[in-house]
């Protein structure tokens, strides 16, 4: 396996949102790359604007200047179907809120993904999310509508979902905003181990228990990103 490669690199972005009668800056001249095989922690302050490098990492967010280099593609170059077809295959989204479907059990909430992946055969959907259920410590759970599991249990479904169609990045915004101490720890180590299997994982957080596990821990200050550890 190729170790520790970059495949992400923002060079000088810039981004501001337009209200009424002013423009807001978030980020401004923000560069920073990352690698394969890393986790990394963003951290800020509320409204520091990591969202916003999030949706622009995550390619839901287009509207910026500077350059963004998805797996050395200048994404400025880039169609919105080339756009939307690197979002589908190389990135996987975790949620604060989970955002299970409710009338779904769990192991039909970890196929929706691969319901728009060839590679994956219609018939060997069902097995593949029980191996993911069971990756994440949740097989004995498959069964289970998210009304019927706790917190903690809904994000393990929600991370087997965003790796479903094995992305090579995992993007995950406050994953941990609602769950426990106990919870949190055991996402950051989930997390930690899919980072450690080659990907790159990029998580926002408030809680300083995310620094134990990242490789890079990073914050957003005035629309600049500093490393802190
Ligand atoms: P964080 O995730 O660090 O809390 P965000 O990236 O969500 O912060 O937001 C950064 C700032 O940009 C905030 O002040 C927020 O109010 C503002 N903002 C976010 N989205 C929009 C938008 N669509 N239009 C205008 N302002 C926005
Ligand atoms: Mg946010």
């Amino acid at each position: 396996m190729d170790d520790n490669k970059e495949i992400l690199k923002l060079s000088n972005i810039y981004k501001s949102y337009k209200s009424k009668n002013e423009t807001i800056d978030i980020l401004s001249k923000c560069s920073i790359s990352f690698e394969s095989g890393k986790f990394y922690a963003i951290m800020g302050h509320s409204g520091s604007g990591k969202s916003t490098l999030i949706n622009i990492l995550g390619l839901i967010d287009n509207d910026y200047s500077g350059e963004y280099e998805f797996f050395g593609k200048k994404i400025s170059d880039c169609n919105e179907n080339t756009i939307s077809c690197f979002r589908f295959e190389k990135i996987g989204f975790v949620f604060q809120d989970f955002l299970l479907n409710d009338n779904l059990k769990a192991y039909e909430n970890i196929m929706i993904p691969m319901l728009i992946n060839k590679s994956i055969l219609p018939k060997d959907r069902k097995e593949k999310a029980l191996e993911l259920l069971e990756r994440v410590g949740m097989k004995n759970r498959y069964n289970h509508y998210p009304k019927e599991l706790s917190g903690g249990e809904k994000q393990r479904v929600a991370v087997a979902r965003a790796i479903a169609n094995n992305p090579d990045i995992i993007l995950a915004d406050e994953p941990t905003g609602n769950l426990d101490e106990h919870n949190e720890q055991e996402i950051f180590e989930l997390l930690k181990n899919i980072s450690n299997s080659g990907k790159c994982v990029i998580v926002v957080s408030h809680s300083n228990e995310v620094k134990k596990y990242a490789d890079r821990v990073l914050k957003i200050n005035e629309g600049r990103v500093e490393d802190i550890k």
